[in-house]
């Protein structure tokens, strides 16, 4: 449990709200379970838990109570999930009935209760807890509600003994649930396990917890263990919205927008699904059976923290969070000046969608709307799943219909960084197998998806910059405009070299004295402190040169090169280099001083253009 940190402003307004209302003396305590009336009026707690787990709580925040009605929300998902709604509909309504909590409003036609709010409906609720006796019954129901809570629950043997001995009304109700069929067997039985339920005993801070899990989609936020699937959830809550406050529902809906459900102990379980749990504790009611100062806190707080369900203009933040074309952005290789050229020329073709936060209708909806508008000049789409945090199951299936719409139009669609949305992974191998899966989201990273994309345009686009294999020194990108003969004194000062896969060809902060050209395979360029999980900075394939920037200052080596697999290069010493002057040959090196500079012009502007695309 965290502690009280009195300097948060939150705590520092629920001490404010606790001394507000502290002081309100309307309403009695229930004394119709004569037990009850034995209870503090002056007991007063509120607590707020969020979706992670934080606990705000102020006041008498750890006095045990009993439970109450409030248990009848928590054992109705508990019948959800052991028999799914069909099966539990056939027992219990989901209409409010307008009238008290202890009303016999039946359908007149089948008996069934109105809702599971009312006594009737959470008796009939109540008999459908599983177990093969009544023992074990008894286990699987405080077992539930204590999962809730997140830890045991104690039981008030004196109120249980009161309502059983004085709920002739509860009692009543049962004998005609059992007359109409609604219950079966002797209605003792689960009438009995009905008083026990509600004799749980509970603190704020439990209740606050427990509203915490429903507002985390059935997922206790401090145990992090799952009680209830989302969509009996979402059926928990709707009942409570419409029903969970006795006959001030409307009015409580109206005023505070939390689906909620009072108990008369005198607790309030308030829940604001997505954001956070109350529980507060204050056992006066008022006429209708709601604790006075709960009603008054909550109304507080969901005015003064902005809690009202309805009361949300705009939750969406935008999921696109960038989008950029392949001729702005690059895979890791380095490119070419051939290659560059033609990438900017048709890198539009590759359209890529970075996306981020939580993907739901409304914030899905403008990234397909844009992907479609911009699909019919585009050859290849990337959708960037990196920086998103859940993909809600309607944006799994606009997705990937979306993917279809791609393909069905001739346009490549794929997916990045989606290896850790674990829903929308289901939902691809669902509905197109496991190998559906790899093909969409073969790359994990965007740089090499992007990598595979340019390799594909530059391969269509056939210019005669694009080299796919071994590349010899004729072709290489600092050899242009060599004469043969100054190719042939070149290659007299030349070491052919293999590298064998994962070699360290040059060392940051070792003297730089040779460069070196790549005729076969690939070299990585790593930082001086990157882990050795880290992809490369980026990467250079045949006909390209690396080294060779120490040619021009002699400095220290800045980077790591490292082989990306076998790969094969011809080195040429500095000191080589240096002795072409002296040995006639400055016109060679004349021309690989400028071609070096032309490299080099090339990937600045590259750069540049990347960068003013990320502005
Ligand atoms: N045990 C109580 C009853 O059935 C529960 C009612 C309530 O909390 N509203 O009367």
């Amino acid at each position: 449990m965290q502690k009280r940190d009195s300097t948060s402003p939150i705590q520092h307004y629920l001490q404010h709200l606790h001394d507000k209302y502290a002081r309100l003396e309307d309403g009695a305590v229930a004394t119709y379970i004569p037990e009850l009336g034995q209870a503090d009026p002056q007991g007063f707690g509120i607590v707020i838990a969020t979706v992670d787990g934080q606990i705000y709580e102020v006041g008498d925040s750890g006095t045990p109570f009993t439970i109450q009605s409030i248990s009848k929300p928590l054992v109705y998902g508990l019948a959800l999930e052991t028999h799914g709604h069909r099966h539990v509909a056939t027992r219990v309504g989901v209409e409010p009935s307008g009238e008290a909590f202890n009303s016999i409003s039946l359908d007149p036609a089948t008996g069934r209760p109105m809702n599971p709010m009312i006594n009737a409906g959470a008796i009939a609720t109540t008999s459908l807890v599983p177990g093969e006796d009544d023992a074990a019954r008894r286990l699987n129901l405080t077992g539930a509600l204590a999962s809730f809570a997140g830890h045991e629950l104690g039981f008030d043997q004196k109120v249980y003994e009161s309502e059983r001995d004085t709920g002739h009304r509860n009692r009543a109700i049962a004998h005609l649930l059992r007359n109409f069929g609604i219950l079966m067997g002797n209605p003792e039985e689960p009438l009995d396990l009905y008083f026990r339920q509600c004799s749980v005993l509970v603190t704020a801070r439990d209740l606050a917890v427990m509203a915490a899990t429903l507002a985390n989609g059935g997922t206790n936020p401090v145990t992090g263990r799952r009680i209830l699937q989302p969509h009996n959830t979402g059926r928990v809550l709707s009942v409570m919205t419409s029903c969970g406050m006795y006959d001030y529902s409307g009015a409580w809906i109206h005023n505070v927008g939390m689906p909620a459900k009072s108990g008369v102990a005198g607790g309030i379980l308030a829940v604001l699904p997505g954001q956070l749990g109350v529980g507060v504790y204050s056992p006066p009611l008022d006429s209708k059976g709601n604790s006075v100062r709960g009603v008054r806190a909550c109304t507080d707080l969901s005015r003064d923290f902005g809690l009202h369900l309805f009361n949300t203009p705009r939750v969406v933040t935008p999921a696109l969070k960038s989008s950029h074309t392949g001729a702005e952005i690059r895979g890791r290789r380095l490119r070419r000046r051939g290659e560059l050229d033609v990438l900017h020329r048709h890198g539009a073709e590759i359209r890529v969608y970075q996306l981020r936060g939580r993907l739901v209708f409304a914030s899905i909806e403008p990234v397909i709307r844009s992907v479609i508008a911009q699909a019919s000049a585009a050859t290849h789409v990337i959708l960037d799943l990196a920086r998103v945090v859940d993909v809600d199951p309607a944006s799994c299936r606009l997705l990937l219909d979306l993917a279809d719409h791609l393909r069905r139009a001739g346009v490549h669609a794929h997916f990045t960084g989606a290896g850790d949305q674990a829903a929308f992974r289901e939902y691809i191998e669902a509905r197109l197998s496991a190998e559906g899966w790899s093909r969409l989201a073969e790359h994990r990273h965007l740089a090499d998806a992007l990598e595979a994309c340019e390799h594909d345009l530059l391969r269509r686009h056939e210019s005669a910059a694009f080299v796919d294999g071994d590349v010899g020194l004729g072709d290489q990108e600092l050899c242009r405009g060599l004469t043969p003969g100054e190719l042939q004194d070149l290659a007299a000062r030349l070491v052919e070299i293999d590298f064998p896969a994962g070699a360290a060809v040059v060392e940051a902060g070792s003297a730089s004295d040779s460069m070196y050209f790549i005729e076969r395979g690939e070299v990585g360029i790593f930082l001086v402190n990157d882990g050795p999980e880290t992809p490369p900075l980026s990467t250079l394939g045949p006909g390209m040169s690396f080294g060779e920037v120490a040619l021009v200052d002699r400095d220290p080596r800045s980077a790591t090169v490292r082989t990306l697999g076998p790969m094969r290069a011809l080195r040429l010493s500095f000191e080589e280099f240096d002795r072409l002057e002296d040995s006639g040959l400055g016109h060679l090196r004349t021309k690989l001083v400028a071609n070096l500079a032309s490299v080099l012009a090339a990937r600045l502007r590259s750069a540049n253009r990347e960068i003013a695309s990320l502005r």
